[in-house]
C-alpha cells in the first residue's frame, strides 16, 4: 500500500499544472498550452525534436573552409556597415592563434549584445571571402567573465517551437524543473528485467532525452522510451484481451459434419481453398468456451460475406441470433439481398432494419428480435438503437469496420459478450494489425473466387486526360458502364467536395459524354435518392455513375468495368486499392484511371505501386513506409492515445519485442498485482484505463 501512494504522490505532482514548476508564469503557461503542455508531466515528455552536438571550439589557426567549427576569442573590433546592402555588423575575434572575422548580416540587433574586449563563443560554417575565412551568421554567446565556453549552450536539445516561445526558451525551462521533474518519475521495471533488456530506468532516460552529452545517449534514452510507450500500449492490448479470453458469455455451441454439409449446400458454388481455411479458425473460435474476437480481411469480392453467412448459420442453428452491421443503407440492402438468395426456401428468419424502416414496422421488427423469432438482423447503425433487445445474440458481425467509431462497435453488442467477427477490405498491414487492432486475431483472405476478370491500373498526368475520356468513350460506346469517383477528403463529406463532383457531373454530361446518360450520387442525398440512382445504375439506365464515397463501400455492378479516381493522389494506398475493388466483378477486363498530380515525385512514385502491384498488403505496406499509419490507421482512431515517440513502421523491431514481453507479463500476473508491479498497474490504468476499458483490474 505504501508503494501505492508514493506512486500517487509523483503521478499526483506530475498532473498538476505547468505553473508549480520554476520560471512558469501565467503567460508562458498560455504559450506552453498552445503546444500541449498543460501539466508538470507533460513538459517533462514534451521531447526533443533531434539534438546538436556541436565540436569543441577549434583554435582560430585550425579552421579550414568547409569546416563546421566552435570559436572562442576576444572581441578585437566591431563595425556595423549600415549602408551596404545588406547592411551588415563585422567583427574580428582573436585567440592565441590568430584572428577571424565573424559577420552578421541585417545584424543590427546584435549591437546592444556585444563590446570590445568581451569573451564570444560562436558556431557556425567556415567559408571564405576574398581569400579570407570567416563565419556569416554564427550562433553566438556572450561569454561571462571566466565562464566555461559550454559548446552545448548553442547546441544540445532542439523542440518544436511555437510563436512566442522559441527552442531556446523550451531548453531552457526544462532544464530549470529537469531535477524536479525526474524527481517524480517512478520506476516500471525490475533492475533485473531492465539488465536483461538494456534499458535505462526511467529517471535516467527522461534526464538523457532532454540533456544527453553525446548521440549515443540521445539514442539509448529514445530506445527506452519508445520501448516503455509501446510496451504499455500492448501490455493494455494483452490484458483488455486476457480479460475477454477469461469471460464465459454464452453457452458453448456445437458443431458437426453434417452441420457443415447443410450450411455449404447453402452456396451455389464451392468454397474457396482460403474461405474454407478462415472458416476452420472461426468455427474453432465458435466452438471455444470464450467470445471470438476476430478480424477478417479480403479484398473486395474476395468472398467474405460468404464467410460471415457461415458463421451466422452456425450460430442460428445452436439456436442463437445473428446480427450483420454495414456502415451504409445500400451496403446493409445488398447483403440482406444476398444473404436472402443464399437462404431461400429455408426456414432461417431474415429483418433488415435501417433508419428508414419506421414507425409500426420497425416496432414489430424490434419484438421479433425480442422474441428471438428473428434469427439474423441486417442493418445499419440503426441497429444500436437503444430500444433493439436480443433474445439471446450469439454472433456479431462488422463488415468495413474503420467506419465505425470505437464506442459503435461496442454498443451493437448491447452489453453482451456474442462473438465478434469484424471485416474489412481495406488491407491492413502487420504493423497495424499488432497495434490498432492488437487485441484481434487476425484471418486473412488472400486469394478472390475464380473468374473474375482483372483491374488494369492506368496512372493518367494532367495533359493526357483527353485519351483517357476517349478511351472510355469506346467502352461505354460498347456497352460498358463506368464509375467516376470523387473521393472525400474530409472524414465526413464537406461542402466542397459535393460541389466538386456537382461540377464535375455538369462537365462529364455535357462536355464529355452529351450521348450518354450520367448519374450522379452524393452523400448529401437522401437513402432514397441515393438507392433509386444506384438501381439505374444496376439495371443500365445511367452509362456513367459520378459519385464522391458512397460507392466506396457500396455495390456489385458486374458491368461497371471502367473507374475513374480523381485526385488519386491525395488517398492512402490502401483506399485506392479497395475502391478499385468495385470493379473487376464480371468476366471481362477493367480498367483503373487513376487522375493525379504527378509533379510531386512521392505522389509519382505512390501511385506508380498501384499500377505495378494487385496486392493489397504489398500496396499497404509500401503506403505506410512512405506516409505514416494516416488517419484511418492511427491509433487514436482505435480509441488509443497516439504513440509520441515510438513510429511503429521504423521501430517494428521494438514493437515485436514489446509485445512479446508484455504477452508474457500478463501470462505471469494476469492482474498485475506482484508488488514489482504495482507502478506498472497504476502507469497502465492512467493511461489506458477508460480507453480499453481496464478500470476493472484497478
Ligand atoms: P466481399 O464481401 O469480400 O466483398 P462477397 O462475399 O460479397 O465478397 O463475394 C463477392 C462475390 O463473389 C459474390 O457475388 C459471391 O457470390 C461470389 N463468391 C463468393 N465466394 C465464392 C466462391 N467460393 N466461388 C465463386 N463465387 C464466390
Ligand atoms: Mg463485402
Amino acid at each position: 500500500m505504501k508503494m501505492d501512494s508514493q506512486y500517487q504522490k509523483n503521478s499526483n505532482f506530475l498532473k498538476t499544472g505547468v505553473t508549480v514548476l520554476k520560471g512558469v508564469s501565467p503567460y508562458r503557461q498560455r504559450l506552453l498550452a498552445k503546444l500541449g503542455v498543460l501539466t508538470a508531466g507533460d513538459l517533462l515528455e514534451y521531447f526533443p525534436r533531434s539534438w546538436e552536438f556541436l565540436p569543441e571550439p577549434a583554435y582560430i589557426s585550425e579552421l579550414r573552409k568547409g569546416m563546421d567549427a566552435s570559436v572562442v576569442g576576444i572581441i578585437e573590433s566591431i563595425d556595423f556597415k549600415q549602408f551596404r546592402r545588406p547592411p551588415f555588423v563585422e567583427v574580428y575575434l582573436v585567440d592565441n592563434s590568430g584572428n577571424f572575422r565573424l559577420v552578421w548580416f541585417n545584424g543590427g540587433y546584435i549591437l546592444n549584445q556585444i563590446d570590445i574586449g568581451m569573451p564570444l563563443l560562436a558556431y557556425g560554417k567556415v567559408s571564405s571571402y576574398k581569400h579570407q575565412l570567416q563565419m556569416t551568421n554564427p550562433r553566438f554567446r556572450v561569454l561571462e567573465e571566466g565562464e566555461y565556453a559550454d559548446v552545448k549552450s548553442l547546441g544540445g536539445s532542439v523542440y518544436p517551437a511555437t510563436k512566442g516561445l522559441t527552442t531556446g526558451q523550451i531548453k531552457y525551462l526544462i532544464r530549470n524543473s529537469l531535477e524536479t521533474l525526474c524527481q517524480h518519475v517512478p520506476e516500471f521495471f525490475t533492475d533485473q528485467y531492465r539488465q536483461k533488456t538494456q534499458l535505462l530506468s526511467r529517471k535516467t532516460a527522461f534526464h538523457q532525452i532532454h540533456q544527453p552529452l553525446e548521440q549515443q545517449e540521445a539514442d539509448q534514452a529514445l530506445r527506452t522510451l519508445k520501448y516503455e510507450e509501446l510496451f504499455l500500449m500492448q501490455l493494455g492490448l494483452a490484458l483488455r484481451r486476457n480479460r475477454v479470453a477469461k469471460s464465459n458469455p454464452i453457452s458453448v455451441m456445437g458443431w458437426d459434419k453434417k452441420l457443415d454439409t447443410h450450411i455449404r449446400r447453402r452456396f451455389p458454388f464451392m468454397l474457396t481453398e482460403d474461405q474454407d481455411a478462415v472458416i476452420d479458425e472461426i468455427v474453432a473460435d465458435m466452438l471455444s468456451r470464450h467470445p471470438m474476437n476476430r478480424l477478417l480481411q479480403g479484398d473486395v469480392g474476395s468472398g467474405k460475406t460468404v464467410v460471415a453467412v457461415y458463421a451466422a448459420l452456425m450460430a442460428v442453428a445452436n439456436k442463437s441470433q445473428a446480427v450483420i452491421m454495414a456502415p451504409t443503407e445500400i451496403l446493409a440492402q445488398q447483403h440482406y439481398d444476398n444473404i436472402c438468395r443464399y437462404l431461400e426456401g429455408s426456414r432461417v428468419n431474415i429483418k433488415l432494419v435501417t433508419g428508414s424502416i419506421t414507425g409500426k414496422k420497425r416496432q414489430k421488427i424490434h419484438e421479433q428480435i425480442k422474441d428471438g423469432e428473428i434469427d439474423i438482423v441486417v442493418g445499419t447503425v440503426a441497429l444500436l438503437n437503444d430500444e433493439i433487445e436480443y433474445r439471446r445474440l450469439g454472433l456479431v458481425v462488422i463488415d468495413e469496420q474503420h467506419k465505425f467509431g470505437v464506442d459503435q462497435r461496442a454498443r451493437v453488442r448491447k452489453g453482451a459478450l456474442p462473438h465478434t467477427l469484424v471485416m474489412t477490405a481495406t488491407p491492413i498491414p502487420r504493423t497495424i494489425t499488432m497495434t490498432a487492432f492488437g487485441d484481434l486475431d487476425v484471418s486473412v483472405i488472400k486469394h478472390s473466387p475464380p473468374g473474375r476478370g482483372r483491374v488494369k491500373t492506368r496512372v493518367v498526368e494532367q495533359g493526357k486526360r483527353d485519351e483517357a475520356i476517349e478511351f472510355i468513350h469506346a467502352r461505354i460506346k460498347a456497352g460498358k458502364q463506368a464509375f467516376f469517383v470523387y473521393p472525400r477528403i474530409t472524414s465526413s463529406e464537406d461542402e466542397t467536395e459535393v460541389k466538386a463532383a456537382l461540377y464535375e457531373h455538369k462537365r462529364l454530361s455535357i462536355k464529355d459524354f452529351p450521348e450518354f446518360e450520367v448519374g450522379l450520387l452524393h452523400g448529401r442525398m437522401s437513402a432514397a435518392e441515393k438507392s433509386e440512382i444506384m438501381e439505374s445504375f444496376r439495371s443500365g439506365k445511367i452509362n456513367i455513375l459520378v459519385s464522391t464515397v458512397v460507392i466506396e463501400v457500396g455495390v456489385d455492378v458486374p458491368n461497371a468495368t471502367i473507374m475513374v479516381i480523381e485526385t488519386a493522389d491525395r488517398f492512402g494506398l490502401a483506399q485506392l486499392h479497395q475502391l478499385r475493388g468495385r470493379i473487376g466483378r464480371g468476366q471481362s477486363d477493367s480498367y483503373c484511371f487513376l487522375f493525379g498530380d504527378l509533379e510531386n515525385e512521392i505522389a509519382a512514385k505512390r501511385l506508380a505501386m498501384m499500377e505495378k502491384s494487385h496486392n493489397g498488403f504489398e500496396i499497404a505496406e509500401f503506403d505506410l513506409s512512405i506516409r505514416g499509419p494516416g488517419e484511418m490507421f492511427s491509433t487514436r482512431q482505435h480509441g488509443m492515445p497516439d504513440l509520441k515517440l515510438a513510429n511503429i513502421v521504423e521501430d517494428f523491431d521494438l514493437l515485436c519485442m514489446a509485445r512479446r514481453d508484455a504477452a508474457q507479463f500478463v501470462k505471469d500476473d494476469p492482474l498485475l498485482e506482484k508488488p514489482e508491479n504495482v507502478n506498472l498497474r497504476e502507469a497502465i490504468i492512467d493511461k489506458y484505463g477508460e480507453k480499453l476499458g481496464l478500470i476493472g483490474i484497478g
